[in-house]
Formats: structure tokens, C-alpha cells, sequence
């Protein structure tokens, strides 16, 4: 494979960004390059330093440059709540809404067969671990309301059942096949307070 030459290598890796494709891509190298040139090396250090820093929370998963997260630090949190969702977005787009004051699992994933995406790969056993917790008396199932996040939350639920835990789906409302970081706070409040 032929040397890129640093344009070529530039436009590569923005094409790496979701829903950056060949033209924004170029847009965006040739406007830094243009016009902003302080903004590069600022990038660099940017994305280095939260490639080197940011880990994810012994406790829930979620992004965290400690080794425990904000949330699962805060003793002031309901404990009775432990809430399942897919991504640390996800799980951002829920503590933004205020409306939910209890703990967090992040999956980072979801049951994705085809893709070889397991309970293993999802952490399925660290959760039921989490769960049953003697203070955990509810897990609310916040996983997407695509296919594959229904299956989830589907398999979640039976193995919860299993072990005596009681948990919840979030209601609908949330509209089908929508990841959760896209849906609007409001919506996904009343889903919570409406969960069964
Ligand atoms: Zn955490």
C-alpha cells in the first residue's frame, strides 16, 4: 500500500468520525488548513488526551478518567435503582434529563448474535452480579427500542426473573427502532416515569 502524503492521511482519519464521508472529510482538512491552522495542533493534543486518560468505570462501565465515576461515587444516589443502558451516551442523554436518580450498568453493546456480540461481550454476567446487590430492588432496562436492544433487554429480563430480581422497561413513547442518545430529554422522562 502506497505512503499516504499528510493530506491524504488527514482526510483518512476525519473519514473516521461517524457520518464524516469523503467530502466533509475534505471539507474539514482543507478549512483547518485554510483558516485554522492553531486549531490542528489543539486537536491533536485533544484527542491524544482523551485516548490516554479516558477508562472506563470499574463499577458501571461508563467513561470515566477515575477509576469510578462521578455517579458511582455520588452516596447520595438512590441505590435501590440500577439502570441498564447500551453506551456511555446513552447513559449521558439519561442523567441530562435530571429525572433519574438512581445507579447505572452500561453494556457497551448490545446482543448482536450475527456480529458475535454475546452476554460475554456485554458484560451480561457483571450486571446480574450488580444486581443482586442487596440494595439493587429494581433494574430499569433502558436499552435501545431497535431489534436488537429489544432482544436485550429480553434476555436481561428473563435471566433478572430468574435470580428474583424485579426489573422494568422503559415505556413507549420512545419511538421504535430510535437509539436513546438521540431522543429528546423530555421524551425519554416521561418513558422512565412511565416505565412497567
Ligand atoms: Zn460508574
Amino acid at each position: 500500500m502506497p505512503v499516504l502524503n499528510s493530506l491524504d492521511a488527514l482526510i483518512e482519519a476525519l473519514k473516521r468520525l461517524p457520518g464524516v464521508g469523503q467530502k466533509s472529510a475534505q471539507r474539514m482538512a482543507y478549512h483547518l488548513l485554510q483558516h485554522d491552522r492553531l486549531a490542528m495542533p489543539r486537536l491533536a493534543d485533544a484527542l491524544t488526551a482523551a485516548g490516554e486518560n479516558i477508562k472506563h468505570c470499574e463499577r458501571c462501565h461508563t467513561f470515566s478518567e477515575a477509576p469510578i465515576c462521578g455517579v458511582c461515587a455520588d452516596v447520595e444516589r438512590d441505590a435501590r435503582l440500577l439502570c441498564v443502558v447500551e453506551t456511555p451516551a446513552d447513559q449521558a442523554a439519561l442523567e441530562r434529563t435530571a429525572s433519574y436518580r438512581g445507579y447505572y450498568f452500561v453494556l457497551l453493546g448490545r446482543l448482536s448474535p450475527l456480529d458475535g456480540i454475546g452476554t460475554r461481550q456485554i458484560g451480561a454476567a457483571e450486571l446480574l452480579a450488580r444486581a443482586a446487590e442487596e440494595s439493587v430492588e429494581e433494574v430499569i432496562l433502558a436499552t435501545s427500542f431497535t431489534a436488537e436492544g429489544e432482544a436485550t433487554a429480553h434476555v436481561l429480563a428473563e435471566a433478572l426473573k430468574a435470580r428474583g430480581i424485579k426489573s422494568t422497561r422503559l415505556a413507549r413513547g420512545v419511538p421504535v427502532g430510535s437509539e436513546l442518545e438521540y431522543v429528546d430529554l423530555g421524551t425519554i422522562a416521561h418513558a422512565l416515569t412511565d416505565r412497567r
